[in-house]
């Protein structure tokens, strides 16, 4: 159906919507210039467009003429707060604000889809909705959330949805993805030691909060290596610890901060449970007391739907110039995954590291850089599974 032909026709209005982006990035829930931008482009499309969906969420909607599937596809909007330390003509115009996860060029990708798709309405089945999510970085509080709540996988209900993002982990022009579990869960918990502080000379006197922590850190590695099952992919890490203010007191409190990558969703409870009881049960055998806290509302697992996404890999083997991987499961969190508790659909990666343009920096660093080559194929990627899921038995 569309061929690469079609996208360098529209190769360069990608780049640039791209670069403006990039040079103007906004931060979590803050996205108006951009969502602004988008609309535009959509309704230049002959798109229907809502916009101030779950925040400044936009959401488009193309009707084919003919019957057939919804399908959606999601771009996240949102940069982070770090310097960009890459020396190009569109660096960022913004102090300390910088697409460095390349959302930027997740909506140049899926505005390019847009078009294509538009283009070929006339013979397009079913429906595509083009969500367009604030606040993906944010964790918990993410944009995908208030989408949904807001009805954007309704009205028409969606069938199948697939998002795509740009990765600094996997070589250019890579397609890499996996049936099953392809995100974890984080798991973010505070362990708050109460102890009784005291003269670090006698400790007897004391109840020490920093011997119970360390031994505390020890025992949650046994969660890991003794009561998860190791065939699952999982990780407990405590990044940090703050107690004391001089060597020779010994303080009331430690304060235990970390994060728990798990999945799927049975390891993720008995892990939150054992980490509580380990934590509580460790520091009752030395007197001190354990308070646990895990942050609500974390994101779920990221679960592609395997024969769904096996279909996907087939269409993208289809792309010329590009190749697909299976790929390990990410540690990394995705706010995609709610929109895959509500329809089937994939979450892919596309690669984007060049030594010979440079292009080497994973994503959230300041230098991260993206080879623009590979947009072509994102947005090509995308306008195919829209076009070929909105076919009605779109698995046979
Ligand atoms: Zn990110
Ligand atoms: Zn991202």
């Amino acid at each position: 159906m569309f061929d690469m032909f079609e996208v360098t026709e529209i190769e360069r209005e990608i780049i640039n919507i791209r670069r403006h982006i990039h040079a103007h990035p906004e931060l979590s829930y803050r996205e108006y210039e951009t969502a602004k931008l988008i609309a535009q482009k959509l309704r230049a499309s002959h798109i229907a467009v809502k916009t101030g969906v779950g925040g400044t969420g936009v959401v488009g909607l193309l009707k084919g003429a003919h019957e057939g599937n919804v399908v959606a596809l999601r771009a996240d909007m949102d940069a982070l707060p770090v310097s960009e330390n890459v020396d190009v003509p569109f660096k960022s115009k913004r102090d300390g604000v910088m697409h460095a996860c390349g959302h930027d060029t997740h909506v140049a990708m899926l505005l390019g889809a847009a078009m294509l798709l538009s283009k070929h309405r006339n013979d397009l089945h079913g429906q595509v909705k083009f969500l367009f999510q604030p606040a993906e970085e944010v964790g918990g509080r993410g944009g995908a959330k208030p989408m949904i709540d807001d009805g954007a996988m309704k009205s028409p209900k969606v069938d199948y949805v697939f998002g795509l993002h740009i990765s600094g982990t996997e070589p250019s022009n890579v397609f890499a993805l996996r049936p099953g579990p392809i995100m974890a869960a984080p798991d973010t918990f505070k362990i708050r030691i109460i102890g009784r502080g005291g003269h670090g000379s006698s400790p007897h006197n004391a109840v020490d909060p920093i011997f119970v922590s360390a031994q505390v850190i020890t025992a949650l590695q046994g969660v890991t290596s003794r009561m998860i099952d190791q065939r699952e992919p999982f990780v407990i890490s405590v990044c940090n610890i703050h107690a004391g203010t001089k060597d020779n007191i010994i303080p009331d409190e430690a304060l235990l901060e970390g994060t728990i990558r798990s999945f799927n969703e049975k390891t993720r409870i008995q892990a939150k449970k054992y980490v509580t009881s380990v934590a509580k049960s460790v520091s009752r055998a030395f007197k001190a007391k354990a308070v646990v806290f895990f942050k609500e509302d974390d994101y779920p697992v990221t679960v592609n739907d395997p024969s769904v996404t096996n279909r996907v890999m087939r269409l993208l083997r289809t792309i010329r110039g590009t190749r697909t991987v299976v790929c390990k499961p990410v540690m990394g969190a995705e706010d995609f995954s709610r929109f895959l508790q509500k329809a089937p659909g994939t979450f892919y990666f596309l690669g984007t590291i060049n030594a010979k343009k440079d292009c080497t920096n994973t994503n959230h660093s300041s230098q991260f850089k993206v080879d623009e080559d590979v947009l072509k194929y994102g947005t090509l990627s995308l306008a195919k599974l829209a076009y070929e899921f909105g076919k009605p038995h779109a698995l046979r």
